[in-house]
């Protein structure tokens, strides 16, 4: 469905995810394996932060969600690498003639503790998306030990991103 995109040089999307935390999960994250003894329970690998950020960079087109894209009832997503989400995502974020100009994500976890992941997060995003790491910002919280991510049941996730018209 082509949508009525005006004419506006700049779009901003938000994306928000949500993942329960199991025993026994590789954890996934900012499309880094975290060493951790539990991960995020998920249809595909379980990147949170990932699909927040796809969520945002189909808002800003109002294009849909993840979901809608990449539905959990398919078997060909079961156990996904989110990078190939994102990357096709991104694929079709250029194909509608947009490019992005920055990203910025927020994670709220308990533990483990992630800041010493962050530049290698923010490293192989700008990767996949064909960007440089300064485009990229990946900030890390806890929630204090309160609430369902404070007792550690689950990873919350925001993101925001600026497109802007690629003319070329
Ligand atoms: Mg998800």
């Amino acid at each position: 469905m082509r949508t009525n995109i005006p004419s506006c040089p700049f779009r901003i999307g938000n994306g928000y995810d949500v993942h329960a935390i199991a025993e026994g999960l590789p954890m996934w994250l900012g499309g880094v394996r975290i060493d951790h003894p539990a991960g995020f329970v998920a249809h595909s690998d379980g990147d949170v932060a990932i699909h927040a950020l796809c969520d945002a960079l189909l808002g800003a087109l109002a294009l849909g969600d993840i979901g809608h894209l990449f539905p959990d009832t398919e078997d060909r997503w079961k156990g996904a690498d989110s990078k190939v989400l994102l990357s096709l995502v991104m694929d079709r974020i250029r194909a509608e003639g947009w490019a992005l100009g920055n990203a910025d994500i927020t994670i709220a976890l308990q533990r483990p503790k992630i800041a010493a992941y962050v530049p290698r997060m923010r490293e192989t995003l700008a990767e996949v998306l064909g960007t440089d790491s300064g485009q990229i910002s990946v900030k890390a919280t806890t929630t204090e030990k309160m609430g369902f991510v404070g007792r550690g049941e689950g990873c919350q996730v925001w993101a925001t991103v600026l497109l802007y018209r690629d003319e070329g």
